[in-house]
This record gives C-alpha cells, sequence and structure tokens, in this order.
C-alpha cells in the first residue's frame, strides 16, 4: 500500500459493522488501566521505519500487559506482541529491507510473533546462496522463531498459539515472491500455501486462543475501496484484494470444526484511502464470530509539536520530533476467558520519561 503523506485525523469514526463504536480523547492514568485481569496484546502493523526501541518500549510498559500476564499466570512472557509487516512505501521510498528495524523490533523484550510483508522482500527476489547474504535472509535470521510463517507459535502460559500464513504476501491473486516462498518453504502456489497455513494450525492446543497472523488479509470481506481488504488505488470492478490462500486455509480449518479460528490479525491495506476517500474499515466480525482485524495504521508516528498533527513525513522529521516527544498507535486486543472482550486502537504520548494514553477508539467490545 502506498504510504500516504497528507494528514492523518485520528479521531475518525470508524466505518466498521460493529455497532459500538466510539471515539474518545483519554487521559488514563496507570492505575486505571490496570483495572482489568484480562490478556492484552499488542498489535503494531506496516511499520514503515517508524519505529523507536526507546519509545515504543515505554509505550508497550506503559500499556501494561507485562503486569497483567505477569501477575495471572507468573509467565515468562510478557507480552504477546503481533507485529504486522515491517515495510514501507508501495512505491518504494526509504528502509525497504531494512535490516536495522527488523533487529530493533527483534531485540524488544517482549513476546512476540512477526511476519514480513511484501517491501520486507521489496528488491530480493530469491536467496542470493552466496556467502554474502541478502537482507530477506537477514531479516530471518533477526527474527528467529519469532517469525511465524506457516508455523505455529506457543505460548502457554498464556493460553494463546499463534499461526502465520504466507509472507511477504502484497496481496490479490499473484504468489508474490514465488521464488523465496519456494526455497523456504516449498509453497510454489496458492493452494499448496492454503494447505500449509491449514497444517501449521492443526493440532493447536484446545484450550489455547488461537490467532491468524498474516501480512494481507483473507479475500471473501468485501470489493468496496473502503472494505477491509479492498482496493482503494485502482477501480477496475475487481476490488477484492484479500489472499485466496488465508480465506481457503480457513474454510478448511473450520470445514467440521477442525480448529476453532476467534481472531485473524493482518495488515497491508492501509487505514487511510488513496485520493482522499476517507478510511478503511479496519474490523469486521464475521457470522461465525470470527473476528478480522486490520492493523496498518500509517504512519503510526506523529510528531507531538504539530499543532496540526500533521504526519510524519521523513526520517530526518522522525528524529528531530522524537526528540520532543511523539504519538504512537498500537491495536490493544484484550482477551479474557478465551474471548476477545475489547479492541482499541490506541494512541499512546511519549515525551521523555512522561507516558499516556491519549486517545482511545473502540473498535469492538464483547460480552
Ligand atoms: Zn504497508
Ligand atoms: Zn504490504
Amino acid at each position: 500500500m502506498p504510504m500516504l503523506r497528507a494528514r492523518v485525523h485520528v479521531s475518525t469514526v470508524f466505518s466498521s459493522i460493529i455497532s459500538h463504536c466510539v471515539s474518545t480523547k483519554l487521559n488514563l492514568s496507570r492505575s486505571s488501566m490496570a483495572a482489568s485481569s484480562s490478556i492484552r496484546i499488542a498489535v503494531v502493523g506496516d511499520v514503515h521505519d517508524y519505529w523507536n526501541f526507546e519509545q515504543d518500549s515505554k509505550a508497550l510498559e506503559f500499556l501494561q500487559i507485562t503486569k497483567l500476564v505477569v501477575s495471572r499466570f507468573g509467565a515468562v512472557y510478557r507480552q504477546v506482541s503481533l507485529l504486522l509487516p515491517l515495510n514501507l512505501s508501495h512505491y518504494g521510498d526509504f528502509g525497504d529491507e531494512n535490516v536495522e528495524v527488523v533487529q530493533n523490533v527483534a531485540n524488544l523484550e517482549f513476546a512476540k510473533a512477526v511476519i514480513l510483508g511484501n517491501h520486507d522482500a521489496w528488491f530480493t527476489k530469491q536467496f542470493s546462496g552466496s556467502e554474502e547474504k541478502d537482507k530477506v535472509q537477514l531479516q530471518l535470521e533477526c527474527l528467529g522463531k519469532e517469525h511465524v510463517a506457516y508455523r505455529r507459535s506457543d505460548f502457554p502460559q498464556i493460553k494463546v498459539s499463534v499461526v502465520g500464513g504466507r509472507p511477504f504476501s502484497c496481496g490479490g491473486k499473484p504468489l508474490f515472491r514465488r521464488k523465496l516462498l519456494s526455497a523456504r518453504y516449498g509453497v510454489k502456489d496458492m493452494d499448496g500455501s492454503a494447505k500449509r497455513i491449514q497444517k501449521a494450525a492443526l493440532g493447536t492446543p484446545e484450550d489455547h486462543f488461537l490467532i491468524l497472523l498474516a501480512h494481507n488479509g483473507p479475500a471473501g470481506l468485501g470489493s468496496d475501496l473502503n472494505d477491509i481488504c479492498g482496493k482503494d488505488w485502482e477501480f477496475d470492478g475487481d476490488g477484492d484484494h484479500g489472499d485466496p490462500d488465508l480465506a481457503h486455509a480457513i474454510s478448511l480449518l473450520k470445514e467440521n470444526n477442525q480448529v476453532s479460528i476467534p481472531l485473524v490479525v493482518f495488515g497491508h491495506m492501509h487505514k487511510k484511502l488513496a485520493y482522499g476517500n476517507g478510511f478503511r474499515k479496519m474490523i469486521v466480525v464475521g457470522a461465525d464470530n470470527t473476528i478480522y482485524l486490520n492493523g496498518a495504521i500509517v504512519p503510526r508516528v506523529k510528531r507531538l509539536d504539530d499543532e496540526d498533527k500533521r504526519s510524519l513525513d521523513d526520517e530526518s522529521a522522525l528524529s528531530s520530533s522524537e526528540a520532543k516527544g511523539s504519538r504512537r498507535a498500537f491495536t490493544l486486543v484484550e482477551i479474557s476467558e478465551g474471548r476477545v472482550t475489547k479492541i482499541a486502537e490506541s494512541w499512546v504520548s511519549v515525551v521523555e520519561a512522561r507516558t499516556t494514553l491519549e486517545e482511545e477508539h473502540i473498535l469492538f467490545e464483547g460480552s
């Protein structure tokens, strides 16, 4: 998706099918946020270079997943942080195959599951095979087992499992970076990809909450330009840009109730639509109650000193603004007793030692 440089209005009202959407400005203290005993998961989609180890660590600490998880389960895991694709502008701006940012995320002291996107393989079409490693290989080495493509990562202390879909996806019908997929995963076509995702999910412990994590969402969720995976940049009639293999895998898993899928998380399709067409639906709840969540809030960092809250538009602006403080977006998912109880787009301001929740836009509230 293109990196849109125009204004981002965080107070947008989400046009999702959820009737509980509210848009509020909050200044909550740490104590008020700690009241819940649920597991809280942070989702970060489409980083596009907007990652600062110190400030994002502070924000994640502030969001208090650590305390909730540790106090409830005595867990080693401080948090399951679903970090969606680390990629840059669709039009090849800066930071494509940015190994440094990937390493920075890998260094985060939170348990996490990551899947790389199309821009993380923007230049590299096949593995180099020589001593000089290509950047896709380097990124995969940085992430190790935290890169969950076609595999399942279990977090038994919090009873959560994450199953990864196809990495490097750029959406729609083409199998993007076919040679990489074939060499690393033995995947040669959409059908094979769907079966690999299905296989990874089979055997998920029955008492675990399963999260499917992919770069792009599944096909079949709508073809309007503001649909959760709808094309917003061209209008050729087929507007559904979802991944067919992910949709196929989900339907295979749902057949005969092989595995229950309460939550599917992805990015790629940015919240702000092209040509000033407003904002995308970021959440869909299926008829069978599977929740599909798009976490691609781009850009996810804004300067604090700018009254009209323009988005940052280059790396130098990011550096200077972070010296003054920034606002950083996370999509938070709360899970209690195996059910999603709340999903919110949260903007945390970090100014030196002071961290506050500035805005929270509730996307979903369960019973
Ligand atoms: Zn993106
Ligand atoms: Zn993408």
